[in-house]
């Protein structure tokens, strides 16, 4: 959306109908379950508008939990039992009881997070938090998201003015593995100008390196 989306508050409602762009079966392309057959979620709406975002989420439909579990189940087909939740920003909606109902169908489940919002969710749900900046200032992550977090995965970039360098955003009181992300910017020599100061910050810090796979291997 590039930050041109509409700035969505978070949805009321307890869960039974959720706003959901798309479903669909693919490998996880970045952070710690990259490679992991995967059904992602898409849920509609976000409450930031990041500028180098390239996520479409404002198409979003009303879909019944029901509903919802069972296309997940069918796209699951026996051979993914890994389901992503992401957006927009997942946590702007009620997924808790999205989470416990795939749990129960013995599905694995990561949500992706911008980390300022938070709903009550299932231990054993994996949580990849990824901070956002706007104003040369990271949003403060919510306690919560830091308490449960797998991973903070940091975008970084050589020529982003927000997006240079990996901040201590509470990562060291809880020991979460921080991974850098070259941010792509659409434009192939600042890409290759990313990657390089994404490996650099890897070399010097101990940070994992995180690469969007899915975009190298053309796939969603
Ligand atoms: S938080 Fe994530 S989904 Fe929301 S605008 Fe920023 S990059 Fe896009």
């Amino acid at each position: 959306m590039f930050g041109k989306n509409p700035i969505r508050p978070p949805e009321k409602g307890d869960g039974s109908v959720l706003k959901v762009v798309e479903v669909f079966p693919t490998l996880q392309g970045e952070g710690p379950f990259v490679g992991h057959p995967s059904v992602f979620v898409r849920l509609g709406g976000c409450n930031l508008a990041c500028d180098f975002c390239d996520t479409e989420f404002e198409a979003f439909q009303d879909m019944g939990l029901e509903a919802l579990v069972l296309e997940v189940e069918a796209q699951s087909a026996g051979l993914r039992d890994l389901v992503v939740i992401t957006g927009g920003e997942p946590f702007r909606q009620e997924i808790g009881p999205l989470c416990v109902a795939l749990l129960a169908k013995g599905l694995r489940v990561q949500i992706e997070t911008n980390g300022t919002l938070w709903r009550e969710i299932p231990e054993g749900v994996h949580i990849i938090c990824s901070p956002k900046m706007s104003g040369g200032q990271y949003h403060p992550l919510r306690p919560d998201v830091l308490a449960r977090a797998d991973a903070l995965k940091f975008i970084v970039s050589a020529t982003h003015p927000d997006y240079r360098e990996v901040a201590e955003v509470g990562q060291a009181a809880h020991g979460t593995p921080v991974y850098v992300q070259p941010m792509d910017e659409y434009d192939e020599a600042k890409n290759t100008a990313n990657r390089a100061h994404a490996l650099k910050l890897a070399m010097e810090h101990g940070y994992r390196l995180s690469l969007q796979t899915h975009k190298m291997l053309g796939i969603a």
